[in-house]
């Protein structure tokens, strides 16, 4: 993965007070780095503005050594993998429809997309015979969250950015996915940010975590260890 540099970020939706007001943060390559603070901090906003889907009122935001204005729509797709809090599905499209998005804007072959299809279904534990076909309201919330999480695996990306990717999702699947996570990881590195209200999943997944409070200012930026250490 590439590192993400946000420099003296602010967006204001209109109000005097900003959602994120100069925001500085470097996301190291290869790293999980969560995100933490309580609700209407400006995570969320943060998320949408590395990925392009809002545009920051002032400041800069880069991926590797380009700054994210300077790339296409097509290629931040395909370099940044993004999961929408409580799944984001498009009602209209089926199970595999709605996975296949990245793979078929990058032209896969049919047979290669279906197989990705299925492989990413099992990992996130959904039968792929059970679920390919059918539509996201004919899932629970925790099912399309996992949907979400495959889709944005899809074409493998070297950027994930999650928000709150297994927050629906049952305590059992929950930890196999974030066991899943971390094996991925190991194996690629990928640089991923990871919004969370939990805690404990904060200190199991990331290398780093950053704990915010309003305007999108941060309070912490530490390791798990040394921010478990503090008194
Ligand atoms: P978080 O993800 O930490 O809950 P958000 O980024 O969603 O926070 O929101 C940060 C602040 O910006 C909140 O005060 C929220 O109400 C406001 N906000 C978010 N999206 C919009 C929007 N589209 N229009 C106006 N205000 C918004
Ligand atoms: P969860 O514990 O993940 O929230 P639910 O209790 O919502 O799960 O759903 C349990 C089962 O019922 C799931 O296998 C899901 O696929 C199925 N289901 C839920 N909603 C619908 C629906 N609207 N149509 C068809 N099947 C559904």
């Amino acid at each position: 993965g590439s590192r993400i540099l946000l420099e003296n970020v602010t967006k204001r939706y209109g109000s005097a007070t900003p959602a994120v007001g100069d925001l500085t943060m470097e996301i190291p390559a290869g790293k999980i780095v969560m995100l933490v603070g309580p609700s209407g901090c400006g995570k969320t906003t943060t998320l949408k503005m590395i990925n392009r889907l809002i545009e920051p009122t002032s400041g800069t935001i880069s991926l590797g050594d380009q700054d994210v204005t300077d790339i296409d729509g097509d290629q931040l797709r395909r370099r940044i993998g993004y999961v929408i809090q409580a799944g984001g599905l498009f009602p209209h499209m089926t199970i595999a429809a709605n996975i296949a998005i990245v793979p078929k804007l990058l032209k896969w072959d049919a047979e290669r997309i279906r197989a990705r299809v299925d492989e990413l279904l099992d990992l996130v534990s959904l039968d792929p015979d059970t679920y390919r076909d059918r539509y996201p309201r004919e899932l629970s919330g925790g099912q399309q969250q996992r949907v979400g999480v495959a889709r944005a695996l899809a074409a493998d990306p070297p950027v994930l950015l999650m928000d709150e990717p297994f927050g629906a999702v049952d305590p059992i699947t929950r930890q196999r996915l974030q066991d899943e996570l971390l094996l991925i990881q190991e194996e690629v590195g990928k640089t991923i940010v990871i919004v969370t209200h939990d805690f404990d999943e904060a200190v199991k997944l990331g290398d780093w975590i950053v704990i915010m409070r309003e305007g999108g200012q941060i309070v912490q930026y530490d390791t798990p260890e040394r921010i478990l250490a503090e008194p």
